[in-house]
């Protein structure tokens, strides 16, 4: 394998690197707050969603939610919601993987960087020892 010089500077691969690592962080962050969102939503109302309606206490919402109407709907929904749940897993899982292979490789681009940087300054300390001599 031929190594090339990398245009960017080490300051340009750190901030890169960051950027790659704080994406990570917030993909979290929306799921867990779209978690949580969702459940909030269903805890602090009685309205059903499977007709709109607005039940007047939270022991009318449970006798509806044992009608057959109501059981067939939460099925469906069940199902859509969890096809709806893979993509958007799916979706993260996907770009994770994209912002773990971008950081093994800012990572190899890091350690060449420092391991030339050693070499030039080895280079360095064996000049000034032959020319103080
Ligand atoms: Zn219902």
């Amino acid at each position: 394998m031929q190594e090339h010089a990398d245009p960017r500077s080490f300051e340009e691969l750190i901030r890169e690197y960051l950027n790659v690592a704080s994406l990570s962080v917030m993909y979290f962050f929306i799921d867990t707050f779209f978690v949580y969102y969702t459940k909030m939503e269903v805890q602090n109302t009685f309205i059903c969603k499977c007709n709109n309606r607005d039940y007047i206490t939270n022991r009318n919402l449970k006798q509806h939610r044992k009608t057959k109407v109501h059981l067939d709907w939460e099925n469906r929904s069940e199902l859509r919601d969890l096809k709806i749940d893979l993509t958007r897993k799916d979706n993260i899982i996907k770009a994770l993987e994209a912002d773990k292979s971008h950081l093994q490789e800012l990572n190899l681009m890091l350690m060449r960087n420092t391991q030339r940087k050693t070499v030039r300054q080895r280079e360095a300390h064996i000049r000034d020892g032959l020319s103080s001599a």
